[in-house]
């Protein structure tokens, strides 16, 4: 099995083991892609929902918050263009009635061609040294240069199909002759467009039923709420309008855990901008978002910019922030600069004037949005699967530790009587009666210390306190540091200090 799959399987277990993330419903076996979040996975969730909201709302004098309901007006979903174009192109197999989306069976044929050609390229560059010049060699190496023009042929023909005809996209996949990746299967249904959004009723009889949908994004909050919030503030443009909550997509294929789920959170930001300058703003705001992520340490290389070059049609330019999860760099968040689409959508099917008036400009116009959406449980899992690491020690045993950004740890400390007895306990629980008011804080007295020191590694908790009998002479513990191990003698009366040093989020965000 490829190393990655065993990184991925690891986190899966380790959040199931350690009381972080189950499956939803599991005792019915689970419903698919919907996941619960345990006593220490909604500590963490909470965590880094704060994060985002205090660098947002808290740390930007012109940016305020917002939580909209999850049912909106139907009207609301023609207007955004989700009823129409919210759709993703499915593909059955009829032997193994399994579901696939069509265009990613394409795509993941075409990124098999480019692996292919890679593969070459490594091969030659080892054979041809410091004398290997790779541009040169893509476009004369006959095999090389057929692999990749086969790969833009074909995704070339996909963009099309997928625009115009879906007979075509079948064709395709009959004519490459691709398989059931599960089965090996080639016997396909047609392909159909399927949307996304979840329906629902609002209404008790069935004939005065309305129906509804379960919100796809959060955004559309954001704009049918845009006047209300302006007038409401005397906010000025630029203004920016901040929400955090659930999102709801029947996605075709989701097989990855929480990285692609039917229940999402999404945290988003709307910042209005005078039309014309909305270009300036999108720069602004994919350098601010980067640094945001960047401040929590999960090192430098794990993200990257992915410019689109085909946008979305309420887009004028569009930009993703991937993470190198375990299965490779995806999409973390999206930066997306929306044009006046939305608002204007929702002034011509509401019949309502969704417009500001400019004091300096002494004009109205419709304000132009820049957008940056990032999804609460993609962050966790960038989160949690870089932090668990097992760590080989000086003795040549292994360790499981779970590096958290101390700023995001469910449990700050925990804080552990040396032995059961001889008035110990008691210290330490007088210890997390004074700490319980700024941190969360846990008490642990089972088992050897070395053991509870392992688990409270594996629960991400930066500090371990442990109380003993000189404890009860002089009024000192020692305290040990998660990613180091290391332990210092230091007084009960600095404990705080010393834990709000490292896990105030004041410390972390200004190293924005
Ligand atoms: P993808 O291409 O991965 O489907 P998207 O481009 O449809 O994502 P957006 O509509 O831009 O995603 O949503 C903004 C953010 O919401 C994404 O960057 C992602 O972090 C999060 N998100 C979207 N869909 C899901 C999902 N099904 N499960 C978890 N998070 C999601």
């Amino acid at each position: 099995m490829a190393k990655q799959e065993d990184i991925f399987k690891n986190v899966v277990s380790h959040a199931k083991e350690y009381g972080f993330i189950f499956p939803s419903s599991e005792v019915y076996d689970g419903l698919s892609a919907v996941y619960d979040y345990a006593q220490n996975g909604v500590e963490l969730k909470k965590n880094i929902r704060e994060y985002w909201w205090k660098s947002m709302v808290q740390m930007n004098e012109n940016i305020v918050g917002l939580d909209a309901a999850i049912l909106m007006h139907p009207t609301t979903w023609k207007a955004s263009g989700h009823v129409d174009a919210f759709n993703d192109p499915l593909i059955d197999n009829k032997d193994s009635k399994k579901r696939y989306r069509a265009d990613v069976l394409v795509e993941d044929y075409a990124e098999k061609l480019n692996q292919k050609a890679q593969k070459e390229i490594e091969k030659a560059k080892v054979r041809f040294g410091d004398a290997f010049n790779e541009e040169e060699f893509i476009t004369t190496n006959a095999r090389v240069v057929e692999y990749l023009a086969k790969k833009k042929e074909i995704l070339a023909r996909l963009a099309k199909g997928m625009s115009e005809d879906l007979q075509d996209v079948k064709a395709l996949i009959e004519e490459l002759e691709i398989a059931d990746p599960e089965t090996g299967s080639k016997n396909w249904t047609d392909v159909k467009q399927f949307n996304l959004m979840f329906g629902t009723k609002l209404g008790a009889s069935a004939e005065s039923a309305m129906d509804l949908y379960l919100r796809p994004e959060t955004a559309q909050g954001i704009f049918v709420n845009f006047l209300n919030v302006q007038k409401s503030g005397r906010m000025k443009v630029p203004f920016g309008i901040a929400q955090t909550g659930k999102a709801f997509r029947n996605e075709i294929v989701a097989r990855q855990f929480i990285f692609r789920m039917r229940e999402f959170e999404q945290m988003e930001m709307q910042f209005f901008v005078r039309p014309g300058e909305e270009m300036q703003w999108y720069h602004h705001w994919k350098e601010a978002r980067l640094k945001w992520h960047l401040s929590l340490g999960l090192g430098k290389d794990n993200y990257r910019f992915h410019d689109h070059e085909k946008l979305a049609h309420y887009a004028n330019a569009a930009a993703d922030i991937e993470f190198n999860f375990p299965f490779g760099f995806k999409e973390l968040e999206g930066i997306h600069s929306r044009t006046d689409f939305d608002l204007k959508a929702h002034e011509q099917y509401s019949g309502r004037k969704l417009q500001y008036f400019d004091p300096e400009l002494n004009e109205n116009y419709v304000p132009y949005v820049v957008e940056t959406s990032v999804g609460l449980d993609r962050m966790f899992l960038a989160v949690f699967a870089t932090s668990l690491q097992e760590e080989v020690l000086e003795d040549g045993s292994t360790r499981t530790v779970l590096k958290l950004p101390a700023v995001l740890a469910p449990t700050k400390a925990a804080v552990l009587p040396l032995v059961k007895k001889d008035g110990l306990p008691e210290v330490a629980k007088k210890i997390i009666e004074d700490l319980k008011w700024d941190f969360n804080v846990a008490y642990d007295e089972k088992d050897a210390v070395g053991r509870r020191y392992r688990r409270a590694d594996a629960l991400g908790t930066p500090f371990c306190i442990t109380v003993d009998h000189q404890t009860l002479e002089d009024q000192t513990v020692t305290i040990r540091h998660r990613d180091t191990m290391k332990q210092d003698r230091v007084a009960i009366g600095d404990l705080k200090s010393i834990i709000e040093n490292e896990v105030s989020m004041k410390n972390w965000l200004m190293k924005m």
